[in-house]
This record gives structure tokens, sequence and C-alpha cells, in this order.
């Protein structure tokens, strides 16, 4: 529409100093309400970004923004300082934990972003171990601050920083429908996660000891990719053998993306260190914490300091979301919309021009195949993505060349709503393979 072609006339033309996150997105956005947003000209679509996965109970819950309001005009900021507020959001996420862990696990402000607690993850392992490598993984994603990206696997992102930093160690993801190798999973099985048992045990030629390993169990940014829960056992054993923490990075998976409040719950591990933030407060105010085993509590208080690890609004607004998530059983919710999205989508897995169409719970994603037509996947998938959104939907792109779209719609989203965004999709991609 034309208001917001002018808002976005002004960034291309460098009347604003803006620069825009998407170039996909052609629109401004003017307000939001539950899945839907709406465009300063009137448009309205049905989010399935939702803030990347951050907007967990859709854009402006009225009970959110009650929380915010009132926390707003009683107390906002207090650096990392204890207060009510802080302390009921900690013992909100501690209840969240399996029993087993609440009482071990302690809890590291690190705000404001998921990467700022990566960071403080890695430092801590670091203090705690006195060693300072780190193995990572194919695909993954743990930020854009220097040390999260070092940490991830995709080397046209990480290409600006030239080479990431000294002792960081990169091991295939075991993810056998993406298998760098096309080896056959039947035969297969999870070599590579030998390939690390083996790298790890092996004095002479493998890697040394490391700080942490450290993981998504479902990768996001890199194309929807959850990990074989088989790899994810071995690695949990081999670290505990070892003396390894292993940190999960539940930045996008955590806070009941996935159906249970942590993916590591249907994965049956524990992990030593759980880094969140995204969802964390529900509607979008910045937070992000650090989870770890007592074995690790070796700062000092002090140790690690940050100006904005106090964000009142997102500890009012958390709490308030878990409650909403207890009250309302969102999980079965998540758990409900997932399946109906794998049903709405199954003929479509089956067309030549889809790999797969997989994910888990509400983090959900199309992987394209390469077109015969000469076209490349990326503008294929970019097709994908601006029709949709003609249609009124908006979706990401992720993974390799951007083949995947990607869904990560509120956890409160319909019945209703997955139907109509499962057939805008159908739509989108039977006209773009043409
Ligand atoms: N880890 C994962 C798994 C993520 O998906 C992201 C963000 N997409 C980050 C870390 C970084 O979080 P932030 O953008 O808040 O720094």
């Amino acid at each position: 529409g034309p208001r917001s072609e002018e808002l976005l006339a002004r960034q291309r033309e460098r009347e604003s100093n803006a620069r825009a996150y998407p170039r996909h997105f052609p629109f401004a956005i003017a307000e939001g309400a539950g899945s839907w947003v709406r465009d300063v000209d009137g448009n309205v679509f049905l989010d399935f970004l939702a803030g990347a996965g951050v907007l967990s109970l859709g854009h402006n819950h009225p009970e959110l923004v009650a929380a915010a309001v009132e926390q707003m005009g009683t107390f906002t900021h207090g650096l990392d300082m204890a207060t009510p507020t802080k302390d009921a959001f900690t013992e909100a996420q501690l209840a969240m934990l399996p029993e087993g862990m609440r009482d071990r696990m302690r809890i590291q402000f690190c705000g404001p972003t998921g990467a700022n607690a990566v960071d403080a993850a890695i430092k801590l392992c670091k203090t705690a171990t006195g060693r300072g490598d780190v193995v990572s993984f194919q695909g993954g994603f743990h930020g854009s601050t220097h040390a999260a990206m070092a940490m991830t696997g995709l080397v046209a992102q990480k290409r600006p920083i030239q080479n990431g930093m000294p002792g960081v160690q990169f091991f295939p993801f075991s993810s056998c429908s993406r298998c760098p190798l096309a080896l056959n999973p039947e035969t297969c099985q999870t070599n590579c996660v030998a390939l690390l048992e083996r790298a790890l045990h092996d004095a002479n030629g493998g890697v040394a000891l490391p700080a942490a390993v450290i993981m998504e169990l479902v990768q996001g940014e890199g194309g929807v990719i959850p990990a074989r829960k088989e790899f994810v056992q071995r690695v949990r054993a081999l670290t505990r053998e070892l003396g390894v923490p292993l940190i999960v990075d539940e930045v996008q998976t955590g806070c009941g993306r996935t159906g249970t409040w942590w993916a590591f719950e249907q994965y049956g591990i524990e992990p030593d260190v759980v880094v969140a933030s995204k969802a964390l407060s529900g509607m979008g105010q910045p937070v992000a914490i650090i989870m770890y085993d007592e074995s690790l509590d070796v700062w000092a208080p002090g140790a690690h300091s940050g100006t904005f690890r106090g964000n009142q609004l997102a500890f009012a607004t958390g709490v308030e979301t878990i409650r909403i998530v207890e009250r309302d059983d969102v999980l079965a919710n998540v758990r409900a919309r997932s399946a109906q999205v794998f049903a709405n989508l199954a003929e479509l897995a089956q067309d030549p021009g889809v790999v797969e169409v997989r994910g888990l719970g509400l983090m959900l994603g199309i992987e394209l195949a390469a077109p015969a037509d000469g076209r490349s996947v990326t503008a294929l998938a970019q097709d994908v993505q601006a029709r949709a959104l003609r249609a009124g939907l908006i979706v990401e792109l992720g993974g390799r060349d951007d083949c995947v779209v990607r869904m990560l719609p509120p956890l409160t989203v319909t019945a209703e709503q997955i139907d109509l965004a499962c057939a805008i999709l159908v739509d989108a991609v039977r006209a773009s393979l043409g």
C-alpha cells in the first residue's frame, strides 16, 4: 500500500538512517493483535514469524499488556538487584524445570539478548573447567556477538567475522535427512557422533578436551532440523563421561515452542547449562538467562556484569506468561496445532518439489528441492514467501541457501488459523513450482 511504500522508500533512498531487517517484507507494521498484524495501509497478515518465536502468546496479549503497564508504573529498572518481580520470575522459571533439576540449577541474568546469554554460558564453562575450546555443530546458530557467531556453523553467516575465534571446533550434525555426506541413515546410523566420540577420546590426533559442547536440539536458523534423539543421548553420555559441560541453546526451542517447556525434556536428557531468551517474556521484552548446574556455580557475585539484566517489564510479563500457559494448557495447543500442520501438509510433503516437512511443536519447516527449471532454490523459496505474503501470511526462510520455509506462529494459534496458513502455503508452493 502507499503508506508502506512511502516508509520503505525512505529506508531504500537513505532518507532514513534505519536499515531494514528483512528485505522480503514490503510493508510497515502499524499494530498487532494475537496472531495478526495490520500494516499502515490497513492490510492484515497472519503472523507465522511472531518476532522469530518471541511472541509466544501473540501480539499484545491483553493480560501481558496489563502486567507490563502495572510494572511500568511501579519500577522499571534496577540493574541486577533483587526485586519481588525478579524473584517471582526466578521462582516461576525454576518451577518449569523437571523436578530432578529444580534444586540444583542456578540462574544468571545475562540480558538483553540470546547471544549475550550464549557468551555468558561459554564464559562460565571456561571459568569452571579452566579449558578454552568449544565444540559446536554444523548448521548451528548461536547469535551475532563475536563468540556466539564463532560457534555458529553456518559459513555464509559467519564470514564477516573472519574465521571466528580460536578454539572452536565443528562436528557434523546428525540429522540423517540432511546428512552433508548423503549417507544412508539405515546403514550409517549415527557415525557422526562416533566421530565426535573418537575425536574427544583420541589424544593423538583427536581434539583437546573442550570447555563445553554447545548444541541446539532443533536447529532453527539452520533450517528447522531436529537432532536425532540417539545422537543427543550419546553426546550427553560422552560429555558426562569426560566431564565436559553440555550447553543446550534453547533460545528458539525454549518456553513451550516445541510442545514441552524445554525441548531437552523430549530428548530424555538433562543438560548442564540451558540458554534461554526469545519467548521468556512472552511479548518481546528483551531478557536472557542461563540456568546451570550448581557444580558450575563458580562466579563470585558481580563476576559477570551488564547494565540491562534487570528488565522488570520482562520479569512481570514472563511470570504472567507462565501463569497463562499453565491455565490455558497452551502446551497442549502447541502439540495439537503441530499435528494439524503435519496432517494438512502431508500431501504437499509427497510433492517431488518438496524435500521434507519437518519440525517439532510449532517450530516447523518446509524444505524445498532445487527446481529443475534452472531457478535457484533460493529464488523458489523467496517466490513462495512472496506469494504467501500476498495471500496474507508472514513466514520466514532459513537453512542452506534459504531453502526452508519456516513457521513460528504464536503458541496460541487457533485451528482455523492453522488451516488458513496451510492452505495459503500449499497454494504458494504449488504455484511457485508451476
Ligand atoms: N541461539 C539461537 C538458537 C537463536 O535462534 C538465536 C536467534 N535467532 C540466538 C541464539 C541469538 O539470539 P539473539 O538474536 O537474541 O541474540
